[in-house]
């Protein structure tokens, strides 16, 4: 590894120390072993961080005033000329934070993809407490009972932020939000929808305190789930696991169960899709459809 300073980019206005520039050539390099490792989650609970793909989503968690650690650039889009990349790494020094120019093949063994993206961030990992966690009146939010698929967390956080929701709680033995797959599929919305993580035990004790409704989902849900008034309090929407539905205990914790009609063969809806029309009737108020 070269430890240069570029000294064409440009000064930044640091407050606090600034970010170092660093050079890194090769997949060996020990920062970037590290880096690589927060592709298991083991690594990522051990450390707090996690990784972020793409310029868009680097910026979207700066906006959003998350933490970054490292940013890793393309070398080679930097020496083209990319201004948004030159802009994001004088931001990222400024901020203190340090910044690896990589090859190519660094890039592709981060993000462990051909072509990969110009620039991939390591992010501080944020979680909301629930016991901290309070619902307003005419506001919603969601609560996953053990969701397995990335791609179906990574889904619900972006349809979450979409729909205005306020929180999504995982209950139990939740797939990781920060794994690379869910914040792929979240496309930004990691940073802009507030985590709870709770077991179960928890979350029926927090529960208990509740002011506003609980409507549970379940296939055998005997109200059609656009008969009920969700406006008039506090919404907590429960989906259930893709594979077993609510637990017994979730289900009774509900105020009540809701169906989503279907016609045809199919058993049941994807978790995401069902979440994503709960979700906007229940908004459907607040955002005039
Ligand atoms: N075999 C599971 C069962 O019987 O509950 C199916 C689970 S389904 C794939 C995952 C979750 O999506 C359900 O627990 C529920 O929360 C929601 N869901 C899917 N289709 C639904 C429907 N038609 N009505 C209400 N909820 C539904």
């Amino acid at each position: 590894m070269t430890d240069t300073h570029r000294k064409d980019l440009p000064t930044p206005r640091a407050i606090g120390a600034p970010g170092r520039v660093k050079e890194v050539a090769s997949a060996a390099n020990p920062i970037v072993k590290d880096i690589r490792a927060l592709s298991q989650k083991r690594h990522r609970d051990e450390t707090g961080l996690f990784l972020v793909e793409g310029l868009k989503l680097v910026l979207d968690g700066l906006e959003a005033g998350w933490q970054l650690k490292t940013l890793v650039v393309a070398k080679a889009a930097l020496e083209g000329g990319s201004e948004t990349l030159m802009r994001a790494v004088s931001r990222a020094v400024a901020l203190g934070t340090d910044v690896l120019e990589a090859s190519n093949k660094v890039l592709e063994a981060i993000t462990r993809r051909d072509n990969p993206q110009t620039a991939v961030g390591v992010f501080q990992k944020q979680l909301t407490p629930l016991m901290k966690f309070d619902l307003a009146a005419g506001r919603v939010a969601v609560a996953l009972d053990r969701v397995r698929d990335p791609g179906n967390l990574g889904t619900i956080l972006r349809t979450a932020d979409a729909a205005g929701a306020e929180a999504v709680i995982l209950i139990g033995d939740c797939v990781d939000p920060f794994s690379l797959e869910t914040v792929r599929a979240t496309m930004g919305s990691i940073f802009a929808v507030p985590i709870i993580r709770t077991k179960e035990a928890d979350f029926l004790a927090w529960r208990a305190g509740f002011q506003g409704k609980l409507f549970g989902t379940h296939m055998t849900g005997t109200t059609d789930y656009r008969e009920p008034d969700y406006g008039a309090s506090a919404t907590l929407l429960m989906m259930g696991n893709e594979q077993a539905g609510l637990t017994a205990g979730l289900a009774e914790s509900c105020d009540l169960l809701v169906r989503i009609p279907q016609i045809g063969r199919a058993d049941s809806l994807n978790l995401a899709v069902a979440t994503g029309i709960m979700l906007f009737e229940a908004r459907r108020g607040a955002l005039s459809l």
